[in-house]
């Protein structure tokens, strides 16, 4: 008996032993996947930093601001006039709208104000809300395009615009972007006969928007990423026919957009400088290509120094009497406001540019119902995600050069 039982204990420690060594065999691989596995994600870190700053920046509308950041963007259909299907007709019966449109008749005076013909949809001082922080902005009309038009759903509504389908030249009928990034090319006013610059333009949501306003006599494209610029072309071609993309009519270049100044001076009536930043929704969703991992602390923290660097290039590259539009996708004081007075600042000291701010608020005034404005922002404006309109964010400031 005593023999069965030794046997029977012996047996047992054995399997005992072989289950602890698989165990421990199971365990090494986790252990080892726990080790490879990166305690802090670049999101985490994201939040965390933004917890930090933007807890500060914005007070109490940073949670519903961060509760937005964190769930499903909402997209808008920029409509391409150059494509020949009607796709986006089908929305409009489901409530979808263009909200410049839109906007715009809502901007409207009254009749018995109305300006005369031709300037109906430029702004008056009257446009101004009280107690606003302007004392440094210059008020000047602005005319939006009839051409750019942009649909989104209804607020709080949800629903996901499928994929554009080509037409029977191969052209597709509009390009999902986030709608608030169409306000810096409106904002930056495009009228017929002008030449622009895109400092920073692939993939090319902005250009397309440009592109629909069929004013522009001469667009130069830059973007120092080689295979973004590639991006860039393959969007082009997808969206704008081949006579518009002549060499007479349209230059793609893949400098380094803070040496634009060495290259060309003085020249273009408008000028896109849409900077690399730490694109906080991104940043907030996407391990991928994260400006917050660890790898890239270097580089997130040059951004407001390469930030100021293509904002004077981009002032340097327009004519006296030119506008330069600024614009980003993070909520980030350093990279938007502080980046905008240095560059106001530099311009003046050591190029001896001045410049006005031109004042925006007629703009967001006549998007308040599309979109959530960042409330008496000092310099410029800024689109807030907002659960009800996940648009955002989305900070412009426009300058004008004087000299
Ligand atoms: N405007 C684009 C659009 O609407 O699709 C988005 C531009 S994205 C915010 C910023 C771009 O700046 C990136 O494509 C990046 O490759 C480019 N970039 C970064 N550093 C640059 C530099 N030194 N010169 C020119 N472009 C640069």
């Amino acid at each position: 008996m005593a023999l069965i039982l030794e046997k029977s204990s012996r047996f047992l420690l054995k399997k005992i032993k072989d289950l602890r060594f698989l165990t421990q065999k199971r365990n090494r691989v986790k252990e080892k996947w726990a080790v490879t596995r990166v305690k802090y994600p670049p999101s985490k870190l994201a939040l965390q930093h933004f917890d930090a700053t933007y807890g500060a920046q914005l007070g109490q509308l940073w949670p519903s601001v961060r509760v937005a950041l964190l769930s499903e963007r909402k997209y808008g259909a920029l409509l391409n006039n150059f494509c020949h299907d009607a796709a986006v007709a089908e929305y409009q019966t489901q409530g979808c709208k263009d909200f410049i449109s839109d906007g715009a008749q809502e901007a409207q005076p009254p009749a018995e104000q109305k300006p005369e013909v031709g300037t109906t949809e430029e702004f008056s001082d009257d446009s101004l809300q009280e107690g606003a922080c302007l004392d440094n902005q210059q008020q000047v009309p602005l005319k939006l395009s009839p051409n750019i038009k942009c649909f989104v759903f209804p607020r709080g509504d949800v629903t996901r615009f499928k994929p554009a389908r080509p037409d029977r030249f191969g052209l597709l009928g509009y390009y999902l972007m986030d709608a608030a990034s169409v306000l810096p090319c409106l904002a930056l006013d495009v009228q017929e006969g002008h030449t622009l610059l895109d400092l920073c333009a692939a993939p090319g949501g902005k250009t397309l928007a440009l592109l629909q306003t069929q004013m522009i006599r001469f667009l130069c494209l830059n973007d120092d990423s080689v295979s973004r610029t590639l991006r860039l072309k393959k969007v082009l071609g997808s969206y704008v026919p081949r006579e518009f993309l002549t060499d007479d009519r349209l230059r793609i270049t893949s400098f380094d957009g803070t040496k634009w100044g060495e290259i060309e001076r003085n020249t273009f009536d408008r000028v896109l400088v849409d900077v690399p930043c730490t694109t906080d929704r991104h940043s907030l969703m996407e391990d991928d290509n994260n400006i917050f991992s660890k790898s890239r602390t270097g580089e997130r923290r040059m951004l407001p120094q390469l930030q100021l660097e293509l904002l004077l290039a981009g002032i340097e590259a327009a004519c006296p009497g030119g506008e330069i539009l600024y614009s980003t996708c993070t909520l980030s004081l350093h990279q938007n406001l502080s980046v905008v007075e240095q560059a106001v600042h530099v311009a003046q000291e050591k190029l001896g540019i001045q410049l006005q701010v031109v004042n925006l608020r007629p703009l967001t005034q006549m998007f308040r119902n599309t979109f959530h404005f960042a409330p008496n922002l000092r310099l410029g404006e800024m689109v807030i995600p907002h659960l009800a309109a996940n648009f955002g964010p989305i900070y412009l400031c426009k300058l004008r050069r004087l000299t």
